[in-house]
């Protein structure tokens, strides 16, 4: 059975063709520019691949209400060409297939449940600090919706005293995002944050961010394991230093088995940058089975 999958991101579209085992056969990745430009090429790859249905991981913010008008739709995007685009309907009307659709962190989190570390539980959280920070949440096996989706890229922060930064964030100035994903580090340091290496202090705040962060989630939604992944993370030695604050903001109120090993509680990314595409796989072959129950 052959599925597609969709990494809709800003930048760049990843495509592929895989199968129910999470075997990519195929992929492209194609420039992201206007809709009008851009979903076409995206509908000539999908084309004739004989696919069953397609799974969409998206930038958003997105509609996921199913009972919408404007379901499938990206909504409020800051990519303007992109605002109120029906990019699940564009492809169910010219595919005539099951489509798939959730928020690239969701898609990532799913990918990571199907096929990487997070096999073995059900309730995680997959925490993306690139260009934006997102957050997917899974609770008891299920992607986490609610009114809209998680936006945990942009809770509103405490500034540590020794930061005069303002932020970046248009909409928050300081939330986490504005604080701690990369062009907040390169704004605040003043170069892109993969040539700061040299400079320890840089790593610091950084970790005492994403701690903070992470103590917050930990309280608020009991995961069970949590993934750091996105561009910053690469940055070597920085989630050592994220786990070692962590315990230190916990300061020993939460005492589980999980907490006792936080190099198993709280990991890089496991499938190789793949979690992503793998994750809209999952997401079409989802709806696939659900579709095909309701017929
Ligand atoms: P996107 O979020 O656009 O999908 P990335 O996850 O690669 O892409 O994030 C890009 C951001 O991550 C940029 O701000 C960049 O400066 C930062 N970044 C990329 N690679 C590294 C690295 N090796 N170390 C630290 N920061 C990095
Ligand atoms: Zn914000």
């Amino acid at each position: 059975m052959l599925f597609g999958a969709l990494e809709a991101g800003g930048t760049k579209m990843v495509c592929a063709i895989g199968n129910e085992k999470g075997e990519i056969l195929e992929r492209v990745s194609i420039p992201t520019e206007t809709p009008e430009v851009t979903l076409p090429k995206l509908l000539a790859y999908f084309e004739g691949k004989g696919i069953l249905a397609l799974g969409i991981g998206c930038f958003g913010p997105i509609d996921l209400n199913e009972s919408s008008d404007t379901y499938g739709y990206i909504t409020t995007t800051p990519k303007l060409p992109w605002v109120n685009c029906d990019i699940c309907g564009y492809f169910r009307e010219h595919l005539q297939i099951p489509v798939g659709f959730d928020t690239d962190v969701n898609g990532s989190l799913l990918g990571e449940a199907t096929w990487g570390c997070l096999q073995d539980v059900k309730n995680a959280m997959y925490i993306t600090i690139g260009t934006g920070i997102g957050a997917g949440v899974m609770t008891e096996g299920k992607l986490l919706h609610g009114m809209l989706h998680p936006e945990c890229g942009h809770m509103l922060m405490p500034v540590r005293s020794d930061d005069t930064y303002g932020g970046k964030c248009p909409y928050h100035g300081t939330c986490l995002e504005g604080l701690a994903a990369g062009p907040a580090i390169e704004a605040r340091w003043g170069q892109k944050a993969e040539t700061l290496y040299d400079r320890p202090e840089v790593w610091e705040l950084e970790a005492h961010y994403l701690a903070v962060a992470v103590v917050n989630f930990i309280m608020t939604l009991s995961p069970q394991k949590i993934i750091l992944g996105g561009g910053v993370m690469h940055k070597d030695g920085l989630m050592p230093m994220v786990r070692q604050k962590v315990k230190e903001q916990m300061a020993g109120y939460i005492r589980t088995k999980e907490l006792e090993d936080l190099d198993s509680y709280l990991v890089l990314p496991s499938l190789d940058d793949n979690q992503g595409i793998l994750g809209a796989l999952k997401l079409g072959m989802d709806r696939y089975e659900k579709e095909k129950t309701v017929c």
